[in-house]
C-alpha cells in the first residue's frame, strides 16, 4: 500500500521547481492528480511522465487569479476521480523587487493575487468537495520570507506568504471537527526557476546561501517531501501549523 493510494489531488504551480517535484512523488505514492499552471507544454509533459511511470493525471491550464479555473480543477478532479483529497495549492510568484515606497498598485496587486488571493479561491472551491468526502488536506506554499526573514524588496511577497498562515489557521478551525485540516508550508531558499531568480548573482547567491544553517539552497523535492507528509496521513494531527522546511534559518 502506497502513502496515497486511492487519494485525488490538485497540485497547483504543478509545470516547475517544487509543484513539478511534488507531482511526480504523490503520483509515484498512487494519488490521481489534476495539475495546475500556465504553461500547458511543460504540464503535458509532466502528464506523460506521470502516464509512463503507471500513475494518471490530467492538466488544467490557466492563471490562477482566475476563479474559475480554481472552479475547473475541482469539477475536473471530480468528473474524471469522483471526488477530491488533497489540494496543494503552490503556486506563486514574488514580483518586482522593489521597496515598499517604491511599490506599484498593479505589483502590489498581482502578487497578493497569485499567492494569497489565489490559495483562498482554491480553498473555497475544494473545501466543500472535500466535505463530500469526508474531508482532506489543504497545503498551502507559504515562504520563509514573511515569518523568519524580511527581505528588502519583498514587501508585497511576504504580506501575501504572512497572510496565508493565517489563513489555513482559520480554514483548520473552521473545518477541523468535520476532518478537513489545513497547513501552511514555509520553504527556504529553493533552487528552482524563482530561487535561481533571486540569486542570480554570486553574492545573491552567497547571502542566501548563508541565511540557511545548511548553507545551500534546498532541491525543490526536499520541500515535495515535506508537502507528501502533510498530505497524507501521517501527518492526522497537524493542522492549522505553519511548517518550517527552510534548513535553519535564525
Ligand atoms: P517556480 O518558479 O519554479 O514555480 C512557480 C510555479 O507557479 C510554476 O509552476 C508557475 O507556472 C506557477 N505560477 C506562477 N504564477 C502563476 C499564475 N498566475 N497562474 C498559474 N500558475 C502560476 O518556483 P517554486 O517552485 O520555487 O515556487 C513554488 C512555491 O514555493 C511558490 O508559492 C513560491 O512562492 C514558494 N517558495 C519558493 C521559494 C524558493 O526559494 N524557490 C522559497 C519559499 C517559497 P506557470 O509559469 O506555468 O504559470
Amino acid at each position: 500500500m502506497r502513502t496515497l493510494d486511492g487519494k485525488v489531488a490538485i497540485i497547483t504551480g504543478a509545470s516547475a521547481g517544487i509543484g513539478y517535484e511534488a507531482a511526480r512523488l504523490f503520483a509515484a505514492e498512487g494519488a490521481r492528480l489534476v495539475v495546475v499552471a500556465r504553461r500547458r507544454l511543460e504540464l503535458d509533459r509532466l502528464v506523460d511522465e506521470i502516464g509512463a511511470a503507471g500513475g494518471d493525471a490530467v492538466a488544467i491550464a490557466g492563471d490562477v487569479r482566475d476563479p474559475a479555473l480554481a472552479v475547473a480543477a475541482v469539477a475536473m478532479a471530480t468528473s474524471r476521480f469522483g471526488g477530491l483529497d488533497i489540494a496543494f495549492n503552490n503556486a506563486g510568484a514574488t514580483g518586482p523587487n522593489l521597496p515598499v515606497p517604491a511599490l506599484g498598485d498593479d505589483d502590489w496587486h498581482m502578487v497578493i493575487d497569485t499567492n494569497l488571493t489565489a490559495a483562498f479561491l482554491g480553498a473555497r472551491a475544494q473545501i466543500p468537495a472535500m466535505l463530500a468526502r469526508g474531508g482532506g488536506s489543504l497545503i498551502m506554499t507559504s515562504s520563509f520570507v514573511g515569518h523568519t526573514v524580511g527581505f528588502p524588496g519583498m514587501g508585497a511577497y511576504a504580506a501575501a506568504k504572512a497572510g496565508m498562515i493565517g489563513l489555513v489557521k482559520v480554514i483548520a478551525a473552521e473545518f477541523g471537527a468535520k476532518g478537513i485540516r489545513a497547513n501552511a508550508l514555509l520553504p527556504g531558499g529553493t533552487d528552482t526557476e524563482m530561487g535561481r531568480a533571486a540569486t542570480a548573482t554570486a553574492e545573491a547567491r552567497g547571502f542566501v546561501e548563508g541565511l540557511h544553517a545548511l548553507k545551500r539552497l534546498a532541491a525543490p523535492v526536499e520541500i515535495a517531501r515535506a508537502a507528501l507528509y502533510l498530505a497524507s496521513d501521517a501527518s492526522s494531527f497537524t493542522t492549522g501549523t505553519a511548517m518550517l522546511v527552510e534548513g535553519g534559518v535564525s
